[in-house]
């Protein structure tokens, strides 16, 4: 069964898409945790980042600058989280590796 966001990027599934290349797509999130809630997701379906090896360094870099552009372009480019949940135990629910884009809200390390 793949992922929801694979079927996203086949076009299974529709969603509201702010960014697409050959090697990711940026949705907005169907549930938004902040004014901007962004995901960044790798066309490659990686489970999660512990997934990851040293074959996906470039992917990995171009997911973070991709972050950056989009993050930029929704005008919070001044002040943004970046996250990724690994795993169950750190709330991750989409087994297919995807960064959160937060911001247009104010965060303090007390609210992580
Ligand atoms: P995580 O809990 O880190 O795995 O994040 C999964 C995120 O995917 C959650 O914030 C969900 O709201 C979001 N999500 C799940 N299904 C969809 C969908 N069909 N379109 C957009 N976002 C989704």
């Amino acid at each position: 069964m793949s992922s929801v966001f694979t079927q996203i990027i086949n076009g299974k599934l529709p969603a509201d898409i702010v960014h697409e290349d050959d090697q990711c797509i940026v949705i907005k999130d169907i549930h938004p945790q902040a004014p901007v809630h962004l995901l960044v997701i790798p066309r490659k379906p990686l489970l999660s980042l512990a997934e990851a090896d040293d074959s996906d360094a470039a992917l990995l870099g171009h997911l973070m600058l991709v972050a950056r552009r989009v993050a930029n372009d929704a005008g919070i480019g001044h002040g943004f989280r970046l996250i990724a949940n690994n795993g169950a135990a750190a709330g991750q629910t989409v087994d297919h590796l995807h960064f959160h884009i937060l911001g247009g809200r104010r965060y303090g390390e007390a609210n992580l």
